[in-house]
């Protein structure tokens, strides 16, 4: 197990994983702000430097692009609009050589998940389904973002519809693992993690229904933060299970994270969840004297692999060296989590794709087909793939009137109950911590015939996500064989930028600031 150190920035531990040799151009993997690169400038820098002329907005997005080619073989991509982010950092310049403000955000190239609707850019949510669909709007995340200053380089690889742990349900082919890339990058946001983690952008977004940005980012070694249910409108995000969905944002520290949320949070009449506070209106002072944090004793024992336990333990001296108070706690119903997350997304997942029929909405395939049945059956049998199709038929299953109470209506009731847990440890805690994973990523293929095992890996995720609490997934060092671990760390709600404070505070004491890049 290695920690983080200053010396991990920029270098690969154990020299796996990274990208190869050969597709390093030299001066644009380092390039700190020296040539044209930016892999190792945070997102508030590069925003500095192309507010203050030092940089163009032009030329950081150039390395943005370069960088992301260089690394194709990452299939982290589904779509690179090198057009549209050259257009969008001409018209930047052209606002700063006029004298305007370009925003908090100033020229800081990112990506966008693919199933976050761009106006005018493919989006698929990696789906067969949607191949060939270009939204006509922005989703009020991708808007507020642009507003912001963001440059969108492209749309990142995901698990179909977002639903899996590995990137491996993507109608494109699996994004890899930059620290190794025989492994998946975890999922469903594993495109956004690989392109934060591999430099090609600081900062980008993904959705989180039950972990698919917080697993992703414990399995790349970057930070991924999925806030309160309702602080980030869903306006514009393409449905999967409405009442877990958020959009979340992947980072290399929690400061960027933070400057990322500023611009992002905020109520949207357009979003009925959307939440009227908003929990980031100032940025939070570091330290944590006298913070409680719970360890979650059910979640941090038996079931994890040893070096991510000591991970955990790595995090734990750390926050009680900046001085928190750190105890044992209890959610007695979490061993409920995972088949009660499966229920109730599945369950929702059923009623939100039933619209992708090939008549109504999505790719139709069929037209000589008899009858309305016959095309639809066709068209989802053809356009959707197998984990999409399997969760279709388990959530209509639990949803059916003879077995609704048995599976739909008992899951709801322990949803209840884990909320509860979570109430009653917040009465004792500010803060709950558990491994964001049990394991470090693992290979491709290893799990992808299993959907048992392959859910398995959100026991810890899909607890806050039952309950619309915020979370985020820290990273916590490495395992001996250089891959990363995160670890998770919960807030009651709206305790949202208590998680970004103890982020920074664990990044400040680690020395680097912010996350190694993977090559
Ligand atoms: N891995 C979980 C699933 O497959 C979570 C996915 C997500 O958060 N979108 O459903």
């Amino acid at each position: 197990m290695k920690t983080y150190s200053t010396r991990a920035v920029d270098h690969p531990p154990a020299g796996r994983g990274g990208l190869p040799e050969d597709s390093r151009p030299s001066g644009m993997l380092r390039g700190v702000g020296e040539e044209a690169g930016h892999a190792g400038m945070t997102a508030q820098e590069i925003a500095q430097a192309v507010r203050s002329g030092r940089l163009s907005a032009g030329e950081v997005v150039e390395a943005a692009l370069a960088r992301a080619r260089a690394a194709e073989d990452l299939n982290f991509l589904i779509t690179l609009d090198e057009a549209g982010a050259r257009a969008a950092a001409g018209r930047l310049d052209a606002l700063l050589r006029s004298g305007g403000d370009p925003g908090p955000l100033a020229g800081v190239p990112v990506v966008v998940k693919d199933n976050i609707l761009t106006e005018g850019l493919l989006t698929t949510a990696a789906s067969r389904s949607l191949a060939s669909f270009v939204p006509p709007l922005d989703a009020t995340v991708v808007a507020r973002l642009r507003r912001a200053g963001a440059v969108i380089i492209g749309k990142s690889n995901m698990d179909e519809f977002g639903m899996g742990s590995s990137n491996e349900n993507s109608a494109f082919g699996a994004a890899r693992n930059p620290w190794d890339r025989s492994r998946v990058p975890g999922g469903s946001s594993g495109g956004s993690a690989v392109a934060v983690a591999a430099g090609v952008v600081p900062l980008a977004l993904g959705t989180d229904t039950g972990g698919s940005v917080r697993q992703p980012a414990a399995f790349c070694g970057v930070v991924g933060f999925k806030p309160t249910y309702g602080v980030l409108s869903r306006f514009g995000v393409i449905a999967f299970a409405s009442s877990l969905d958020q959009v979340g944002v992947l980072g290399r520290s929690g400061s960027d994270v933070e400057l990322a949320m500023m611009a992002l949070a905020g109520p949207d009449p357009r979003d009925a969840t959307s939440l009227p506070d908003n929990a980031f209106g100032t940025r939070q002072a570091n330290g944590l004297e006298g913070v409680r944090i719970g360890v979650v004793t059910e979640l941090s024992g038996e079931g994890n692999d040893p070096e991510v336990l000591e991970a955990l333990g790595g995090t734990v001296a750390a926050l009680e060296g900046l001085g928190a108070e750190v105890e044992e706690a209890e959610l007695p119903a979490s061993r409920y989590g995972i088949p009660t997350y499966y229920l109730v997304a599945t369950a929702e997942a059923s009623s939100n794709l039933s619209r992708y029929d090939g008549i109504t909405y999505s790719r139709r395939i069929g037209e000589n087909a008899r009858g309305q049945a016959a095309v639809t059956m066709m068209s989802r049998g053809l356009t959707l793939g197998s984990e999409v199709r399997r969760r279709i038929l388990m959530g209509t299953y639990a949803l059916s009137a003879g077995y609704y109470d048995a599976y739909y209506g008992k899951a709801l009731r322990v949803r209840r109950l884990i909320s509860d847990d979570f109430e009653r440890a917040f009465e004792s805690f500010d803060l709950l911590l558990t491994p964001t994973t049990p394991g470090p990523a693992f290979p491709i293929g290893e799990r992808s015939e299993d959907p048992l095992s392959m859910y398995l890996t959100d026991i810890d995720t899909c607890l806050p996500s039952l309950a619309g609490l915020p979370a985020i997934s820290v990273p916590a060092g490495f395992t001996d064989q250089g891959l990363p671990c995160g670890v998770q760390l919960i807030a009651p709600p709206l305790g949202d930028s208590r998680l970004l404070r103890v982020a920074k505070a664990l990044e400040e004491k680690a020395g680097a600031g912010f996350a190694p890049l993977a090559g």
